[in-house]
């Protein structure tokens, strides 16, 4: 135990200084395909080994093979944070290491999940009462709401606007159901005039991947009540916004939908993984997923969480979202998220107010789309990139590509944003 102790202090000082020192180094891994791979024994030790001598691996194989999302200039796809509080929710959750499988295997850990949902839908204007659980990400999410929704109309079609993001196609093919395609409008945003007698489900995207369009949740579920058709909300980015008053308008039309998802692993400062899905039909996610068998005990009284998803095994992943919303407070994530939102509209004006450049969609949130006129988006973006000095993305937009810069970590500052901008301005070929 005492050897124990000696390497727990020697991992949590390698955790404090690598997040101290990650800004210095290069937000893109530089290494090539293989590279790690060859760097690495081909056989397992016979021999246990110390972990003084693992940890010097991860320093000098391993980490010059990361991309690291946890920099403050990690602006690619939906950058996110592993916090401090999260980091140590993280090893609380590793040392307990219980399986909220049935409110047996962890009472504490079925009871703070189901609490931790309801406070964390109360910060984001949810309506009280809905039924909230905890899921790896919004893919397995997905997959459980249109296993749910399909019990209640089998067979049917699932629809998603073109910008919405793949997992939705993903998980129609994983349940057997068709996927359409629902065009946008100029702005990103699905067209809600689309006929709904075929339909199983309707996905709406509250900030979608591309260009973080908010469709119209509220038409949409006025029109799914009529016809008796399930509407899922995926606000796996855009809806930890909601914790801001100013920024609940995302969410509006959200008490009318079936089941909703958001990811506190994108914009709630929530390491990987934790996607948090709330339903007001619970008993439909039931039909979908409960069966019994006698070498597992239910207690029936009780919640046993294992029936409202695909896994039995479930990480106890409410202990980290817990500590998170206690260790920031309400006030601390609306601050990060409102500095996060300042910096984006901060960024748009500067490349607004810049020859040759423009900004491509609407950013209500903390992510610009733009491009430079008469230059390859994708060269600016992997100019900028092997540079080390930050990551974007780039997405297809309209018939072109534009670069997205998405602001979502804890540590990004105006002047990490700043050498961002100075960085692709100097990228233009
Ligand atoms: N929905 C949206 C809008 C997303 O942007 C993403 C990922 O970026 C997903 C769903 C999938 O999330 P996950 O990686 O948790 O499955």
């Amino acid at each position: 135990m005492s050897q124990f102790r000696d390497d727990l202090s020697l991992a949590s000082g390698w955790v404090a200084d690598y997040l101290e020192r990650v800004r210095d180094l290069p937000v893109v891994s530089q290494v090539a395909p293989g590279d790690i791979r060859s760097a690495l024994p081909a056989s397992p030790p016979e021999a246990p080994e110390d972990f003084a001598t693992v940890l010097a691996d991860l320093e000098q194989v391993l980490l010059p093979g990361v991309t690291h999302w946890n920099h403050p200039r990690f602006f690619a796809w939906f950058a996110n944070t592993g916090s401090e509080p999260g980091v140590l929710g993280e090893l609380l959750t590793a040392a307990l290491n219980v399986n909220v499988m049935t409110w047996l295997s962890s009472p504490a850990g079925t009871e703070l999940e189901v609490t931790v949902l309801d406070w964390l839908a109360q910060l984001l204007g949810l309506p009280s009462g809905l039924h909230g659980h905890i899921e790896d990400t919004a893919s397995t999410s997905t997959i459980a709401v249109l296993a749910a929704a399909r019990t209640l109309r089998p067979g049917g079609v699932v629809y998603a606007s073109e910008q919405a993001n793949f997992v939705v196609e993903k998980a129609a093919r994983l349940v057997g159901l068709e996927y359409r395609e629902v065009e946008v409008d100029s702005e990103f945003r699905m067209r809600a005039d689309f006929p709904l007698d075929d339909a199983t489900a309707v996905v709406a995207t509250a900030g979608t991947t591309g260009t973080t369009s908010v469709d119209p949740v509220a038409t949409l579920a006025a029109r799914c009540a009529e016809a008796g058709v399930w509407l899922h909300v995926d606000a796996a980015y855009a809806g930890s916004a909601a914790i801001c008053p100013e920024l609940r308008w995302c969410l509006d039309g959200c008490e009318h939908a079936d089941s909703i998802v958001v990811n506190p692993h994108k914009w709630l400062f929530t390491p990987m993984d934790c996607s948090t899905l709330w339903t007001r039909r619970p008993e439909a996610f039931h039909d979908a997923f409960a069966i019994r068998r006698d070498y597992m005990e239910s207690t029936d009284a009780a919640l046993d969480l294992k029936d409202y998803g695909p896994a039995l095994g479930r990480r106890f992943r409410a202990l980290k979202l817990w500590l998170v919303l206690r260790m920031y407070g309400a006030e601390g994530l609306r601050a990060l998220i409102r500095e996060h939102v300042r910096l984006a509209q901060l960024f748009a004006s500067w490349v607004d107010a810049e020859p040759g450049w423009e900004v491509a969609a609407p950013h209500p949130f903390s992510t610009v789309c733009f491009h430079h006129a008469g230059s390859d988006s994708d060269e600016i973006a992997r100019r900028a990139n092997a540079t080390g000095k930050l990551f974007v993305s780039t997405a297809g937009l309209g018939g072109r590509t534009v670069i997205r810069l998405a602001i979502g970590n804890g540590q990004t500052t105006e002047d990490d944003v700043r050498l961002a901008w100075e960085v692709l301005c100097a990228s233009v070929p």
